[in-house]
């Protein structure tokens, strides 16, 4: 028990140290960014503080040099843009203008791309780059680069290269709504989405997020040469209620991309829980009274509210059984047979999207239509039916199949590649129990 209380003293004291707020933390927004007035983010670099893996960078040569950071704003000319990063290099502005304006991203800068110069102590320049800009898919970062071969003599190219990813951890407990954890958290938007669509897996995130549940997220934050490059990927997420654990990590291998669980076990269902954007009006229900013939009918779908003309997706990899039109009823419709006994049925269609004929295949998130109120409906919404074996399913709740092909049970290099980040979540847990620990026994008025 002594041994136990030091550990979480200690845990507290790590915790403490990277600072993070009650309940929910982030171990990466702790760290100090300096940032000028300009929006200029500026470290300067000795030989001195460069550890080994720096110092086998081309980039970072033995000369002392200050490297700067920015966003290309609004109305930015390459003038204000040089200036702002202090630039004062006679040389290096001759050379921009001589770079063929098809390729010379100064011609024309682009507002929001990161731009990161390497200068002498004089301002003169060593090498300036300007990022394209990436999304979570992305394996590499592109850049146009301007280097200083000494003796004023520069040159330029496109260069394409593998960024360097720092996973980062984050914890957070549920006191509203999710966003307002990640919020709480520091986590950043674009992570968020993410944890929603993977927990999205697995419930409705809509719905079923309780007041008490926590969770603990790895996302990777990507680096070139010590230049911010945002947020990527979501790595893994632990997520817990009171009595169920949900978990998805992040594997890429041969040909395998996606989410599993630590057991290996594919987290992607075949099937998408809502094959568009909207609200869930009216759900599974075996007895109801139809809202314009008044009649009790079972309703065998789920409906989904959403303006006319919101895009629908196949729900599914599969070939369109019919496309048909009934007016006292599903209005424009279509079926998509899934195979191994599964069925989608999408009602109340405006269009069809182009292309979509019987016998024609799709896959799984394809434009298939888009929103409407034709047939039988009081407003615009996707009357949405899922099938198996002939019987309808409830979408939203039904244990949805995932592919039996893509289990990764026993696979050695999966379990190579989750273990790190395992023992990241574990970690993570640590502090936030250490941390609730304490809240609960020393500390009753906090
Ligand atoms: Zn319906």
């Amino acid at each position: 028990m002594k041994n136990r209380s030091k550990s979480l003293k200690k845990l507290l004291i790590i915790a403490a140290v990277i600072g993070f707020a009650p309940a929910s933390f982030n171990l990466y927004a702790a760290k100090k960014v300096e940032q000028t007035s300009s929006g200029i983010t500026i470290t300067v670099q000795t030989s001195r503080e460069k550890d080994a893996a720096e110092l086998i960078d081309q980039w970072a040569n033995d000369i002392d040099s200050v490297k700067k950071e920015t966003s290309i704003q609004k109305k930015e000319t390459s003038n204000t843009l040089l200036a702002r990063l202090g630039i004062q290099d006679p040389a290096f502005k001759r050379y921009i203008s001589t770079i063929k304006r098809t390729e010379n991203p100064f011609y024309r800068l682009v507002p929001g791309r990161l731009v990161q110069a390497r200068l002498t102590p004089a301002g003169k320049v060593i090498a300036v780059r300007i990022f394209r800009p990436m999304d979570v898919q992305s394996e590499e970062v592109a850049y146009f680069e301007i280097v200083s071969l000494g003796k004023s003599k520069f040159s330029h190219a496109n260069k394409k290269t593998a960024f360097k990813s720092i996973p980062v951890g984050a914890s957070a407990s549920i006191t509203s709504t999710l966003e307002e954890s990640a919020r709480s958290a520091n986590i950043p938007l674009s992570v968020l989405t993410q944890v929603r669509t993977s927990l999205g897996e697995y419930f409705d995130v809509n719905k079923a997020v309780g007041e008490g549940d926590t969770y603990s997220i790895v996302y990777e934050k990507r680096e070139l040469d010590g230049v911010d490059l945002g947020f990527g990927r979501l790595l893994a997420v632990e997520y817990r209620t009171k009595n169920k654990v949900y978990e998805a990590y992040w594997y890429g291998g041969e040909g395998l991309e996606g989410y599993y669980d630590s057991e290996g076990n594919r987290v992607e269902k075949t099937f998408m829980r809502f094959p568009c954007n909207s609200v869930v009006t009216s759900s599974f229900n075996r007895v109801r009274r139809h809202p314009i013939t008044r009649r009790l009918r079972p309703h065998w779908g789920v409906d989904l509210a959403a303006p006319k003309g919101t895009p629908v997706y196949a729900a599914g990899d599969g070939v369109i059984l019919h496309k048909r039109y009934q007016k006292r009823g599903y209005g424009y419709w279509l079926e998509i047979d899934h195979g191994s006994g599964y069925q989608s049925i999408y009602a109340h269609l405006s269009k069809y999207a182009s292309g979509v004929e019987a016998g024609r295949k799709v896959k799984k998130g394809q434009l298939i239509g888009y929103v409407g109120r034709t047939g039988m409906a009081t407003g615009p919404h996707l009357h949405y039916e899922l099938k198996r074996n002939g019987e309808q399913i409830n979408p939203l709740t039904a244990e949805l199949k995932t592919d039996e092909n893509i289990n990764l049970k026993g696979n050695e290099d999966f379990k190579l590649a989750v273990a790190p980040l395992r023992k990241q979540i574990a970690m993570i847990n640590k502090v936030q129990l250490a941390h609730n620990a304490e809240h609960q026994e020393g500390n009753p008025t906090n």
